[in-house]
């Protein structure tokens, strides 16, 4: 296609679908005729894609996720289509900004954080390699919060995503599946068989709004099915003789339509709502039911179920699939219980996210009871199986039976459900695989060894370089083609080139100009000049204690007093960007942001300091803001407390566009440390085992920091002597859990040795060579975190799913 016969049929789809010309229409509308033209081709691709699936038999994955972080679809739909430059220069040459009308797009932000956007991620590989995949998840009304920064404290608003019409989704009403609640269940004898009769339940409509996955290159076109909650006239009884009835139905209504309404906007936290359990469920029952749908029209007996279809669930927040399933075979199938247990085991797959305790998921007993009666008696007998195997079986577990046991002291362990209901358990980085075996899960390991395996997390490269940098791109794509595109490993023929002066400069002026945009971004939006010659430190990622946003801040601090004492200090220059939302009830996690903002304030103001260091706080931390930071970035805070962040994704994305990591050895930093050397990454810090060893013996203890280095002390009584608020009670839980609750996440422990990496960061950058060989040497390494090395391990080593070519379809 030619940018003249783009253009003219964009002119037919504003004239036939808003009546305008190309001279009157707006940017939103020919954003939309943009999708109307793609969707065209899309749907012939998508159809096609499902057709072969059935034809084919094909094995297929389906991955359960309460959250999906898709972000924009756009430009990554138009890159993966082969149509990316020829719209970009079709919308110039009408006299449209790309950009702008690219960013008509509402981001679809049905996701915290890594977990939701590693789901993201994993559709686009899964189509790109043309693997029959599909995603299961909830079409919440509002996605997470959005952030606005109200003098300095974060203030969430409601993210109303689908204002304007969602342009990806195709509703699918005829393919709507009724969901359970509540209710009793009967048990009777018939035939010598006991039979399950759940009665006066309450009944839930999910309808199904399909998005396409587009491949890359490939005519795949997969499906990502979000789940929203409908009241139907005929579930709800009406007694024409009473008029408040109608009143009734509209209560009845909203209640039903709450349980797809909102996102839950905890990362790393479980909270017991009733809400977001019941939300777990309808995603669980309408995605199973849908799926023995399709199974059938396959003609197949149900013991061969796990020969067609897998089920990865996304974290433990799905496991209610487990029992789900075990009820649909025997109640709906009328199978036997071994019979569908066996096939329940061999379908179901589980990733682990977290070791965290405060994020393992345990609900009350009374709950599940209520809200599920059938579930719970199966829940009930699968713990009461376990727990005489562990018994019988292994002598030596015995007195751990009850910590082992899905259900016990009246609550229902689901990362156990899940263990023992999956033929495979992950972890997602070496790391953090090693401590489950050896910690965490230890017991489960004992039984189920062939469980236990390790996926490391990897990131879209075509989203996260190709879309985000495609400057970058085309410098690499010069020096050693374009076959890294379609194997991301190839990203190592740039290590001879490391050294290359030229090549360095190519790399240089390639950040340098993303550094200037995001300059006039920030200069635009707040009003802050920024040194587009500045290190570029950033630190983006959910505000968590774990994740020591407070220990950066405490380094900045530092300098800052360290500029105010020696007026002729010689710093390099630094903007250091922060960017995270905050779970609205995590208190201390919200004062962070507050001092961040009041530190910001404070350094930017101040006519000596801030010419030498700024402090930016971008609101809204989202998929969208991250593509404008990350290529701007010459640094990347990974400096997590060790053994706590499983593996970290946005450490992956800064990578792959030539930030430099400064990190502890945690996650995946440990990986990337193994592949690029020690001499191209900055560590410090407490290793995991230590940590480890620290909280076994008990014996750290936070003030003797506080007292013995006089850095420190100087840093910490700014907090609670006016100088960033002017109330002094303002930062005071800060100081107070560091020194009176003993500091949970080490940052008073690893501050000596983190101000020490940053005086190597310094030191390097100055050397502004060796600073661009170390920055090719991780690009160069960054192809191994390409969410398709992941998701090729997952398809062979756990799915055993293989590619399904998909034909060439001729239109016009
Ligand atoms: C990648 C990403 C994350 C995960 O970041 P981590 O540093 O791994 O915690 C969170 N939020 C968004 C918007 C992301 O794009």
């Amino acid at each position: 296609m030619t940018v003249e016969q783009l253009s003219q049929m964009l002119r037919e789809k504003l004239t036939s679908s808003f009546g305008k010309s190309l001279e009157d229409a707006t940017t939103k509308e020919m954003f939309q005729s943009i999708c109307l033209t793609m969707k065209e081709s899309i749907n012939a691709n998508w159809r096609m894609t499902q057709e072969t699936y059935d034809e084919n038999e094909s094995k297929q994955v389906y991955y359960f996720s309460m959250e999906f972080l898709l972000g924009r679809l756009i430009e990554s739909n138009l890159l993966n289509m082969g149509l990316l430059d020829l719209y970009k220069d079709t919308l110039t040459s009408l006299g449209f900004d790309p950009e702008e009308v690219f960013r008509e797009e509402h981001d679809a932000g049905l996701g915290n954080g890594g977990l939701g956007r590693l789901a993201a991620c994993f559709l686009d590989s899964l189509a790109s390699l043309q693997l029959p995949g599909y995603g299961m998840g909830i079409r919440y009304k509002y996605g997470l919060f959005q952030q606005k920064v109200v003098n300095g404290y974060q203030v969430e608003l409601p993210d109303n995503w689908l204002k304007d019409e969602y342009m990806w989704e195709t509703k699918r009403g005829d393919k709507a599946i009724e969901v359970r609640f509540g209710g009793t269940v009967e048990t009777t004898m018939e035939n010598g068989h006991l039979h399950f009769h759940h009665q006066d339940y309450e009944r839930v409509l999910a309808v199904p709004y399909d998005v396409p996955i587009v491949g890359y290159d490939n005519n795949t076109v997969n499906t990502l099915r979000l789940w929203s909650a409908e009241s139907t006239t005929n579930s709800f009884h009406f007694h024409s003789s009473r008029g408040h009835d109608y009143y009734h139905y509209l209560d009845y209504k909203r209640s039903i339509e709450k349980i797809s309404e909102f996102l839950y906007p905890d990362d790393s936290y479980y909270e017991g709502k009733i809400l977001r359990l019941k939300q777990q469920y309808f995603l669980v029952s309408a995605g199973l039911q849908s799926i023995l749908q399709r199974f059938k029209k396959r003609n197949k007996p149900l013991a061969q179920l796990s020969e067609h279809v897998v089920v990865q669930i996304n974290d433990t927040h799905p496991s209610l699939v487990v029992p789900e399933l075990m009820r649909l075979l025997i109640d709906e199938e009328k199978l036997g219980w071994d019979e569908a247990w066996a096939i329940t085991e061999k379908t179901v797959a589980y990733t682990n996210h977290t070791t965290l305790s405060e994020a393992l998921e345990k609900w009350p007993e009374e709950m599940i009871k209520t809200l599920f009666p059938r579930l719970y008696l199966i829940i009930h007998e699968i713990n009461e199986r376990f727990c005489k195997m562990l018994w019988y079986d292994y002598p030596k577990l015995r007195e751990k039976i009850s910590e082992m046991a899905i259900i016990s002291y009246e609550h229902v362990h689901m990362s156990h459900l899940a263990m023992v209901g999956s033929f495979s358990i992950n972890g997602v980085a070496k790391l953090h695989t090693n401590i489950l075996k050896d910690r965490v899960m230890k017991p489960f390991y004992t039984v189920f060894p062939e469980r236990f395996n390790n996926k490391t997390n990897g990131i879209t490269h075509r989203r996260w370089l190709l879309n985000v940098n495609p400057e970058l791109a085309n410098v690499i794509s010069e020096a050693i083609g374009t076959n890294w595109i379609r194997t991301p490993n190839e990203l190592t023929k740039l290590l001879p080139f490391a050294e290359d002066a030229s090549f360095q400069q190519a790399i240089a002026k390639v950040k340098h100009d993303n550094k200037l945009k995001l300059a006039s971004f920030i200069k635009r939006h707040y009003d802050i000049t920024i040194d587009d010659h500045s290190i570029v430190d950033v630190h983006i990622k959910r505000l968590h204690g774990y994740k020591r946003q407070l220990l950066n801040l405490f380094h900045v601090i530092h300098l800052y007093n360290r500029c105010i004492e020696d007026p002729y200090l010689e710093l390099t220059p630094r903007t250091f960007i922060f960017g995270a939302k905050a779970a609205p009830g995590y208190f201390f996690a919200k004062q962070v942001i507050k001092l961040i903002n009041a530190v910001a304030e404070k350094i930017n103001h101040h006519p000596q300091v801030s010419k030498k260091i700024k402090v930016v706080f971008l609101e809204n931390y989202s998929v969208s803001l991250a593509e404008r930071i990350i290529p701007a970035a010459d640094l990347s805070e990974q400096i997590s407390t060790a053994s706590k962040e499983a593996s970290g994704t946005g450490n992956m994305k800064l990578m792959m566009n030539g930030a430099l990591t400064i990190g502890t050895l945690d996650g995946a930093n440990v990986e990337i440390r193994e592949l690029v050397g020690d001499e191209n990454i900055f560590t410090f810090g407490l290793t995991s085992d230590e940590v480890f060893r620290y909280q076994q013996a008990g014996e750290y203890r936070a003030r003797d920091y506080y007292n013995n280095d006089r850095r420190l002390r100087n840093v910490m009584d700014l907090l609670v002597n006016q100088h960033f608020s002017d109330d002094d009670v303002e930062f005071k839980d800060i100081f107070y859990s560091l020194l009176y609750n003993n500091d949970e996440y080490f940052v008073l422990r690893d501050f000596d040795n983190y101000t020490e990496a940053q005086n190597n960061v310094q030191e390097t950058y100055q050397q502004q060579s060796d600073w661009l060989q170390k920055s090719i040497i991780n690009i160069a390494y960054s192809g191994n975190f390409s969410s398709d090395r992941t998701i090729q391990e997952y398809a062979e080593e756990i799915w055993q799913i293989k590619p399904t070519k998909i034909g060439n379809l001729i239109i016009n």
